[in-house]
């Protein structure tokens, strides 16, 4: 029986090979050729090109295991990492694509016989969902899979449609979903299948793009339509392995070990802790993979996104007591699992290293003032009755002390306080002008005093425009 995640990735890929597919080698983490993406997320995006007929790829039948990145852009789960048991920054995604072969025929049949007959799922426990008005793909999963209707469930545009963009290639998409069980996830006994907890695990996203979206809104049927599909490694793992949550899985579980060893706290004890360990297991991985592919903690887009999970990573190595510099040395145990398959980053080990422990360095001389102040305002807010960090304190802890917003939202969470945004965009407004009014002024001493203040601040440019596009703007 096939179980280990290495043997899953693999089976998958040879299943598919067994179908007519070329096994395509993931691409990297930044796109090519495309700045309207902030990082790879899904394994359809090297084919872009081959779903809008614009590249002949000599094949069109592909497969691949993708390194993805969710952290930013459209699809962002750094806020879900440590909290779900589902969500990663840095995942691996499972795919099988069709560019104008095959369609939603095959493409259910076979992600069916993949679930139950290769990875021998129990067909109780599957579900299907489907947009509301694909009679088509119900009836496949109805008459031929022989799904039962009370597991099938048409569900709106939302959830289950797919789009490109505002215009172009799109359609409905079917979801796969493996029932946990009662008592996981949120435990209500009224848990739905919609609910978002984790208990109606989404498995397996398989997307119809069947037709060609114009500025009104109206669809044409695509005369070859494709087929893309994205299934989560980890989550796969997951329910092979009978664990609850993808940090159970042997993916992660060697990380676990290296953490709770390194902080001498065990996991599953302390559910605070907890989120730490699993927030550090999720991000070494993350940034191994970034650095690995090129990008460097800086200042703005992608580089800022690295240093953001940098950053909150050391965060959480505090809570959990380290006070050293550690995560570079989870850099070894991620490449220890990865590899096999992507032997690329053994030639890459000591530079990674050295980049996640210079950044690493370079936090740990701000961190505890921050940390310090923020306490000191949590404590002054707490006692008036107040629940919103004031935007200067915000863009203090952000300009002096290199905290990013969501670093200091997260670490307020607990206490249920919230970032006072605007108040915070304010005084970056502000500090703009400012930086504007001394270019005028006083020419290029002042440029040049401004960027000899840059190093030594960590950050004093703030990524904006998270919606997809990769937008970064100097804000000084
Ligand atoms: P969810 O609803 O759970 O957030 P999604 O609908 O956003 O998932 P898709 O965009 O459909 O996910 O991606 C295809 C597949 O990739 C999902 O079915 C899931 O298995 C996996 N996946 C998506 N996001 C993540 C993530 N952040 N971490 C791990 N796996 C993920
Ligand atoms: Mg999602
Ligand atoms: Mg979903
Ligand atoms: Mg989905």
């Amino acid at each position: 029986m096939i179980r280990a995640g290495r043997d899953i990735r693999e089976s998958f890929l040879k299943f598919f090979e067994g179908k007519g597919h070329t096994r395509v080698s993931s691409s990297s983490l930044i796109p090519k050729d495309d700045p309207t993406l902030l990082f790879t997320n899904s394994g359809m995006v090297q084919f872009k090109n081959a779903f809008l007929g614009l590249e002949d790829r000599g094949y069109t039948r592909a497969t691949s295991c993708q390194k993805s990145v969710r952290a930013g852009g459209k699809h962002n789960d750094l806020e879900n990492v440590g909290f779900t048991a589902r969500h990663h920054t840095f995942f691996e995604m499972l795919g099988n694509f069709s560019f104008g072969d095959y369609f939603k025929r095959e493409a259910i049949a076979w992600a069916w016989e993949y679930l139950t007959d290769v990875m021998k799922l129990p067909k109780e426990r599957l579900w299907a969902t489907v947009y509301q008005d694909d009679d088509e793909a119900y009836r496949i999963w109805h008459d031929e899979m022989q799904v039962p209707a009370e597991r099938i469930v048409r569900l709106g545009e939302k959830s289950n449609f797919w789009m490109m963009g505002e215009t172009g290639p799109c359609g409905p998409c079917s979801e796969i979903i493996y029932d946990q069980g009662e008592g996981t996830g949120c435990g209500s006994p009224d848990c739905h299948i919609e609910c978002g907890c984790d208990r109606y695990l989404e498995v397996w996203n398989l997307v119809f793009t069947q037709f060609d979206r114009d500025e009104a809104g109206k669809l044409t049927p695509l005369p070859k339509p494709n087929i893309d599909t994205g299934m989560g490694l980890e989550r796969l793992a997951a329910v092979v392995q009978g664990v609850k949550s993808n940090y159970d899985t042997d993916l992660f579980t060697p990380l676990i070990a290296a953490i709770t060893q390194a902080a001498n706290k065990p996991y599953g004890k302390n559910e605070e802790d907890d989120v730490s360990i699993r927030v550090i297991a999720d991000h070494s991985r993350s940034v191994t993979f970034l650095i690995g592919d090129g990008i460097l903690p800086s200042n703005e887009g992608r580089g800022y996104v690295l240093r953001r999970i940098l950053r909150r990573a050391a965060r959480h190595g505090k809570l959990l007591g380290l006070n050293r510099p550690f995560l570079h040395e989870m850099t070894e145990v991620v490449i220890e699992e990865m590899k096999d398959a992507y032997p690329d980053l053994l030639d890459k080990k000591s530079y990674i290293t050295k980049v996640i422990l210079n950044e690493e360095q370079r936090f740990m001389e701000t961190l505890d003032a921050g940390l310090k102040i923020l306490q000191e305002e949590v404590a002054r807010l707490k006692e008036a009755g107040k629940t919103v960090i004031p935007g200067d304190i915000v863009f203090r802890l952000y300009d002096t002390f290199g905290f990013p917003t969501d670093l200091t939202a997260d670490i307020v969470r607990k206490d249920g306080l919230t970032l006072d945004e605007e108040g915070f965009q304010r005084a970056m407004e502000i500090q703009r002008e400012k930086a504007r009014e001394s270019w005028k002024g006083s020419g290029e001493e002042a440029v040049s005093a401004l960027y000899q203040r840059l190093p030594g601040q960590g950050v004093t440019t703030l990524f904006v425009g998270y919606e997809g596009v990769c937008e970064a703007k100097s804000q000084v």
